[in-house]
This record gives structure tokens, C-alpha cells and sequence, in this order.
């Protein structure tokens, strides 16, 4: 008998997706005061096609972890992929300013991801594409390099096969779908087509509230984050500016070639 799935899932706390970001010029840093954070949503996909994986394969599964790195508040993210179905919650405390989110690079992520995998014995982890704050897209790849592991990324279909040892992910490229098999172990990276994620339940929520959280530090994983880029400056997008009407296709070309367009 194969061994059964131990699913990590890690999940970040980001700025609400409709939320518009707000940059303070004058510290450069990103304004947190009075935001809405929330799980982000590829993650929140990807708890969720941990838990269809679980209802879908019934007792291949053994657990479904979902892990954070952050700040205290980043706990409450743990607390929503709790009541979504994962079973236990562990949390990496590297105390980071809501205000500077990018000084955690991903490449300090993916090692503390790989430590964590390591001590708990898993086999699968599924993260998020990208995060929508940093819009990285890199961790899980790092995370697989790190590991040593297969790697299935942006993925929008995930079977097991009978065996309970192979995965079969269907990978969204461009023009199409590529399907790629591996073997356990894997990380797995979420696209937007995966599933539509459930609305946890308010029993589950209140059921959440009340799990316990194990908790680590950095130095318990043997992990230096310290932060190797420096943010030399952050500005918001230009304004756009508004088109104009012109009359004549005449004057249409004659405002191209001020514009330098032709
Ligand atoms: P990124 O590479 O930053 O775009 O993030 C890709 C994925 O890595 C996210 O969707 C999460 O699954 C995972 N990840 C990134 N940062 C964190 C974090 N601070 N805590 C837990 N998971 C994270």
C-alpha cells in the first residue's frame, strides 16, 4: 500500500483583491492602515482542491496542513483555510510589517516551506500560482527546486490515479492544455480555472476559531530571512491620461505623427 497523502498547503494573508493598494510616497511602503487583508485567492483555491482531493480519493488522504508565513494577523488566513476543510494549521512567525510585505522574498518562503514539509513527512504541497501582492509566481518553483520534488505548475485539472502514488495535472500554456504525470512527491502550483472555491459554512467558521495553531520561528527552522533586495523606490501606475475626438481622418493622422505613432 502507498503511502497516504500529508498535503501542505500554504497559504498567504495579501491586500484584498478588490482593493486598490495605496502607496505612502514619503516611506515607500505600501499604506496597511485601516485594509482589508484576506487569503489570496489562489490559495484559497488551493485549499480548496485539497479538500475535493480528499472528498473525491476517500481515505488516501491522511491530512491537509495549511501553513502561513507572516505576522500575527497572518493567522487569520489559517483560521479561513481551516474552516474551508484543511484539518490542521501551522503557523511561521518571521513578524512582518504589513506595510513592507516584500521584504519576504519568496525564495525565504520556499525554505521555510521546505523545512516545515520536511518535519512533517508530506508528500504533496499545493500553493497558489502567485501571490497578488508581490505577483512573484515563483515559490512553489523554488520550493520544488529546493525539494528535489516534481512539479506541476498552474495547474487546472489534479487526479490521482488508482496506484494513489501518481498525479496526473492538466497545465493551462498557451493555445491549450498540456497534461504532465508524475510521481509523489509533488508540489503543485493553482491556476484560476482549478474550482470555484465553497463558501465555508458558519459552523465551520465558528469550528475553526477554535483549532489549535502550531507555531514555529524562523530560527526553530533553521532558516535565515533575511531579506537579499532591497525596494529602491515604489510608485503607483501613471495617470492615465483621456483620449480626444477628432473630426477628420486628416486630423486623426496629423495627431499620429505628432504622437510619433506613424
Ligand atoms: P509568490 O511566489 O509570492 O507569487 O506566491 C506563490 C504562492 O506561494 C502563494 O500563492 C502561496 O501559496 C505561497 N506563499 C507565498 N508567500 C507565502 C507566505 N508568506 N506564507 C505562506 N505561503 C506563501
Amino acid at each position: 500500500m502507498p503511502p497516504r497523502l500529508n498535503i501542505v498547503v500554504p497559504v498567504k494573508r495579501v491586500i484584498d483583491f478588490a482593493i486598490k493598494p495605496r502607496i505612502n510616497a514619503s516611506k515607500n511602503v505600501i499604506e496597511s492602515n485601516g485594509v482589508k487583508f484576506s487569503l489570496n485567492p489562489f490559495c484559497e483555491i488551493a485549499v480548496e482542491e485539497a479538500v475535493r482531493l480528499r472528498e473525491k480519493n476517500k481515505d488516501v488522504v491522511e491530512s491537509i496542513t495549511a501553513l502561513t508565513v507572516g505576522n500575527t494577523k497572518s493567522q487569520d488566513v489559517l483560521r479561513s483555510a481551516l474552516a474551508i476543510g484543511a484539518d490542521k494549521a501551522a503557523f511561521i512567525d518571521t513578524a512582518t510589517d504589513d506595510a513592507t510585505p516584500l521584504s519576504l522574498e519568496p525564495l525565504s518562503v520556499a525554505k521555510l516551506i521546505r523545512s516545515y514539509v520536511i518535519k512533517q513527512g508530506s508528500n504533496v504541497v499545493i500553493l497558489g500560482k502567485q501571490a497578488i501582492d508581490d505577483d512573484a509566481n515563483q515559490t512553489g518553483q523554488i520550493l520544488a527546486g529546493l525539494l528535489g520534488w516534481s512539479q506541476a505548475t498552474n495547474a487546472s485539472k489534479v487526479e490521482i490515479e488508482p496506484d494513489f502514488a501518481t498525479v496526473t495535472v492538466t497545465r493551462e500554456v498557451d493555445g491549450g492544455e498540456e497534461i504532465v504525470r508524475a510521481s509523489l512527491p509533488i508540489v503543485i502550483t493553482t491556476d484560476l480555472r482549478l474550482n470555484v472555491p465553497r463558501y465555508a459554512k458558519l459552523k465551520d467558521i465558528m469550528g475553526a476559531k477554535k483549532k489549535k495553531i502550531e507555531k514555529f520561528t524562523p530560527a526553530d527552522l533553521e532558516v535565515d530571512v533575511s531579506p537579499r533586495l532591497q525596494v529602491v523606490s515604489l510608485q503607483e501606475p501613471a495617470k492615465r491620461v483621456g483620449g480626444t475626438k477628432v473630426d477628420t481622418v486628416d486630423q486623426l493622422i496629423a495627431k499620429l505623427k505628432d504622437a510619433g505613432a506613424v
